[in-house]
């Protein structure tokens, strides 16, 4: 078929301390905490999803928290960068705002249509925030963190490093469908449309460097969209009969996954845009409540008692994001 996908789902690194995570994205990023729940293949841990008001695919930024992990490496055969789309003219605002909360920030202009700050969350992941002047017409998250004119829109792309780019290349664009709109100095931008916010990934090349190591403060993986599971289910036999050792399908409650590596290194994964973040909780109550899949439920006291204990902030919660703003 070679389809294509529709741009990117999620990303999903790797953090220590839970209650910094959450304290850094939501009220340093805006971003909402759309679910709190387990991470299903080692539910002593939390798996923490953030995105905007509903958690929409293309928004998402999911977190393994595992208390007191090494630090991972970065390098080549991962994602080294985790852009988010905001608003042409704000980068400004946000370095002040980063500021005020102790975190340091840089801003690079990237080419005559894109500028980035850029900065590190608690654990060290490299976090871009893009300007870009392609319009970005998703909705943001009105929290009483980030104003909404200033809030992220959702995803903008992924930087994944490779040593040599060849064979990655091959992947994205015969097997995954995506265009290479430009390269610079080894430097490859790669859409699955036109180069528009949440459909970019920014493959570079890295011929010396070190192979990086996935552990704290670093990317597990990055997961492209498709709209349903029988989509999905025609991408797991394509990829299966060009020679990836790609998954089965594993169900993640609010979407169905497939995983598979591209050449390079980097983890991929292809996930559903069903059923959604709602299926658990109401739209109003998204992360407020320890949610569990019903395979886990009958283990909830054992598992409530094993996860740490954290707070998740008001501006969490729609209403009194409103009332505080
Ligand atoms: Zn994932």
């Amino acid at each position: 078929m070679t389809a294509q996908t529709e741009g990117l789902h999620h990303v999903t690194a790797i953090a220590g301390d839970p209650q910094k995570n959450i304290d850094f994205y939501i009220k340093g990023l805006g971003l909402r905490l759309v679910k709190k729940t387990v991470n299903f293949d080692d539910p002593g841990t939390y798996h923490l999803y953030y995105g905007d008001e509903a958690g929409s695919p293309g928004s998402l930024l999911t977190f393994f928290p595992w208390q007191g992990i090494r630090s991972g490496k970065v390098g080549t055969g991962q994602s080294t960068t985790t852009a988010f789309s905001v608003p042409q003219g704000t980068l400004g605002w946000w370095q002040d705002h980063f500021k005020a909360i102790g975190v340091e920030s840089s801003i690079a202009r990237a080419s005559s249509e894109e500028e980035r700050l850029s900065l590190r969350d608690p654990d060290g992941l490299q976090i871009d925030l893009v300007a870009s002047s392609l319009t970005d017409p998703r909705n943001p998250w009105d929290s009483a963190s980030v104003p909404a004119e200033y809030a992220v829109r959702g995803q903008h792309s992924s930087v994944l490093t490779v040593e040599d780019p060849t064979a990655s290349l091959e992947t994205f664009t015969r097997d995954l469908g995506m265009k290479i709109l430009s390269e610079t100095d080894g430097r490859y931008r790669l859409s699955t449309h036109d180069g528009e916010p949440g459909t970019v990934v920014d493959l570079v090349t890295d011929r010396r460097g070190e192979r990086g190591l996935v552990a704290g403060g670093t990317v597990h993986h990055i997961a492209f969209r498709v709209p349903d599971q029988a989509t999905q289910e025609l991408w797991r036999q394509e990829l299966a009969e060009r020679g990836y050792a790609v998954t089965a399908i594993l169900d993640r409650q609010y979407f169905t996954s497939i995983y598979f590596r591209e050449p390079g290194g980097t983890l991929l994964e292809i996930a559903t845009d069903t059923p959604g973040f709602d299926i658990d909780e109401p739209l109003l109550e998204l992360g407020r409540s320890l949610k569990l899949p019903p395979w886990l439920e009958p283990n909830r006291d054992a598992i409530s008692h094993a996860v740490a204990k954290i707070n998740v902030p008001d501006e969490n919660n729609p209403s009194i994001a409103t009332f505080l703003s």
